[in-house]
């Protein structure tokens, strides 16, 4: 019921070495949680990003305690939730923390005022009078934009109003800490634009912190303080929106957070921060952004909004000539499909700049927007 303040020491959430191991039923066994350890401070809102079943969901779920790692550390501020080495294991219940999941989780048959007074029911027996309750459900509705829908069944509701009583369900505790499972993935696209504004200014008003589990990009950007990037059970990178997208870790993490081109090649020299590849369409000069070599097999990467196109061939050193496959007017910007020797490469210009297919056309690529990661075998 007590937010941390900023002074205090310890994070909200501290996870250290957390292990999961699941027996699938041929007997084989997957790593959905594989070393992992980071924390969660005040006001941070981590997003746990990552393909289907990289093992963010296992992870969400251990640090609300529905799932049992095999090994580990769960803290919460200075309470220990999780340890067995320490034989402690805190049932959900009791971990203070309130979560918000992608089907809802709602009662059907009850009112929107009576599934948002559950947890204060259920968690505190004869703690809390009726009129304190009320007021705290009645507020939670309020915040979350429902007051009207106080009476109404969850069944008559849409979607996104049953997603915004799901919110009041979990802010209604005033927790330190929520937790959300893709709640958003169920709701049409308007709806979750809205709502992630909403959450955002949510979070930042009443001050929780929260982990935010998501496979789509783009929610992770906008709504994140941090993401963590999942593969494999494992996080491959902790950083800010703005670090993960312009100095991705590695070649997964640059393929996954937003749409990047690649040509892979060899490192024939290094200059400081720069690497020279040699690449079948020419040799291409741009920043290392991870440990690479001469001799290495490297990817060559940008984004399609930071290359530049021309049809007069410019002086840079990363210029590729090719061809217009096809012009997509995107509205605020148009994405041009450009074949350069047999393969797609796509480059985004602002505005409207519909070019005839068949144009001929250099792509530029400044050596600062050029990203040399170590290729990993596919
Ligand atoms: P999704 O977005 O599809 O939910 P995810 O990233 O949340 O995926 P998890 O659901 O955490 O991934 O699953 C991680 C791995 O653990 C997957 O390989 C999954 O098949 C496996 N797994 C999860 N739960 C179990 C279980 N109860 N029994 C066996 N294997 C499981």
């Amino acid at each position: 019921d007590v937010l941390p303040t900023s002074e205090s020491a310890d994070p909200v959430v501290r996870v250290e070495h957390l292990a999961k191991r699941f027996r699938r039923r041929d007997g084989s066994t997957v790593d959905a949680i594989d070393d992992v350890s980071f924390d969660v401070q005040a006001g941070d809102l981590v997003v746990l990003l990552g393909p289907s079943g990289c093992g963010k969901t296992t992870l969400l779920r251990s640090i609300a305690g529905l799932e049992t790692p095999d090994d580990g550390v769960i803290s919460f501020g200075d309470r220990v939730q999780f340890s067995p080495a320490e034989g402690i294991n805190v049932p959900p219940e009791r971990r203070g923390v309130s979560m918000v999941f992608q089907s809802y989780a709602l009662w059907p048959h009850m009112t929107a005022f009576r599934n948002v007074a559950y947890p204060l029911e259920s968690r505190g027996p004869g703690r809390r009078n009726k009129a304190e309750t009320a007021k705290r459900v009645r507020r939670a509705l309020g915040l979350v934009g429902i007051p009207e829908l106080e009476q109404q069944y969850a069944a008559q509701m849409s979607g996104g109003q049953q997603q915004r009583v799901a919110l009041a369900r979990a802010l209604v505790s005033n927790d330190a800490l929520v937790l959300f499972d893709e709640p958003l993935s169920n709701v049409d696209a308007k709806v979750r634009e809205q709502l992630r504004v909403e959450l955002l200014s949510l979070q930042r008003e009443l001050g929780f912190a929260a982990i935010f589990v998501t496979h789509d990009q783009s929610e992770a950007m906008q709504l994140g303080t941090r993401i963590a990037v999942l593969n494999k059970g494992r996080i491959v990178q902790l950083a800010s929106p703005l670090e993960v997208y312009t100095k991705p870790a590695n070649q997964y993490v640059a393929k996954f957070v937003g749409t990047m081109n690649e040509v892979l090649g060899t490192v024939t020299a290094t200059k400081g921060e720069t690497a020279e590849v040699k690449t079948d369409l020419g040799v291409l000069t741009g920043r290392i952004g991870g440990g690479v070599d001469i001799g290495d097999h490297v990817a060559a990467m940008w984004r399609p909004e930071s290359a530049t196109l021309s049809t007069d061939e410019p002086v840079a050193a990363n210029r590729l000539a090719g061809r217009v496959k096809a012009s997509l007017f995107l509205g605020a910007a148009t994405e041009q499909v450009i074949t350069v020797d047999g393969r797609e490469v796509r480059v985004q210009v602002p505005g409207a700049a519909v070019l005839p297919g068949g144009s001929d056309v250099w792509i530029e690529i400044s050596e600062a927007d050029l990203l040399v990661l170590p290729a990993e075998d596919a």
